[in-house]
């Protein structure tokens, strides 16, 4: 695969960012750097903005205004310059339901032009033990099932950037936590750059080094989880994400 545009710009940088829908502002003025090869989440409530704002740096969204680079591309202005370095799951993206396992990753493999696809499908069904329901209809296959084979599509690729929307979603905790030692390695083995967007705050604990608290589309904290749990006196990330998002907004001002 090429190498990245620019290894030594930030895998993500978001300046200024607004998404305006109406009288609803979804992203309002968001700032944030990701150093490459490493991984930062978003949080927030229900409704912080998150998934827009994922969208926006996938280039599936046009902002209201502000600015997205990609290791160093502008997003905006060049989408297909950087597209192929990156890709995304998320278990709310359904894949085609009638085509099998494989035919779906086949077919994206084709789209991203992936070199020597067959042998790349059979890794990554090994590695995400998508392998036994390969022949199934995607449509059939379970939640937890679906959340794996969405992984694999987006690695096919092996992206320099990868967004994540509750990679581990509907998965049980032995299979949750095969997945995320899975997503570690591979990140650790490829230095990918990784943005997650996860509601599971053991998760963001564990896999990221950077984590950014949104609420009604700001950023209104960010840090390392240890940062976090010292300014806010806590022990874990779930009570300082209970403590950020029931602040009203008033007072963050
Ligand atoms: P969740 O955790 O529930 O997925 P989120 O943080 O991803 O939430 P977004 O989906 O980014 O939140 O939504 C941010 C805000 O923008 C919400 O108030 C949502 O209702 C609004 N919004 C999103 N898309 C649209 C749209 N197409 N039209 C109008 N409002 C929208």
């Amino acid at each position: 695969m090429s190498r990245p545009i620019d290894r030594n710009a930030p895998g993500i940088d978001v300046h200024n960012l607004v998404k305006r829908y109406g009288d609803v502002l979804a992203v309002d003025g968001v700032s944030f750097s990701i150093m490459p090869g490493t991984t930062a989440a978003l949080l927030g409530a229900n409704g912080a903005g998150k998934t827009t704002t994922i969208a926006i740096i996938l280039g599936l969204l046009v902002p209201s205004s502000g600015t997205v680079s990609v290791l160093g591309v502008d997003i905006l202005a060049n989408r297909y310059r950087v597209l192929p370095r990156m890709n995304f799951a998320s278990p709310y993206v359904d894949l085609p339901r009638r085509l099998t396992v494989r035919e779906n990753l086949d077919v994206y493999a084709r789209l991203y032009g992936v070199p020597r696809r067959r042998e790349r499908i059979e890794e990554l069904s090994e590695e995400l033990e998508v392998a036994e329901f390969l022949s199934r209809a995607t449509g059939s296959l379970s939640a937890g099932q679906r959340t794996r084979v969405a992984l694999a599509k987006a690695l096919l690729n092996e992206p320099d950037v990868l967004l994540l929307d509750e990679p581990t979603a509907s998965l049980d905790p032995d299979t949750g936590d095969r997945i995320r030692t899975y997503i570690e390695q591979y990140q650790a083995e490829r230095s990918t750059t990784i943005l997650l967007a996860s509601h599971n705050m053991a998760e963001v604990e564990r896999l990221c080094r950077h984590v950014m608290m949104m609420r009604s589309g700001r950023v209104v904290d960010a840090g390392s989880p240890d940062d976090l749990l010292t300014r806010y006196g806590r022990e874990d990330l779930e009570q300082v994400f209970l403590d950020v998002v029931r602040t009203p907004d008033e007072a963050a001002a």
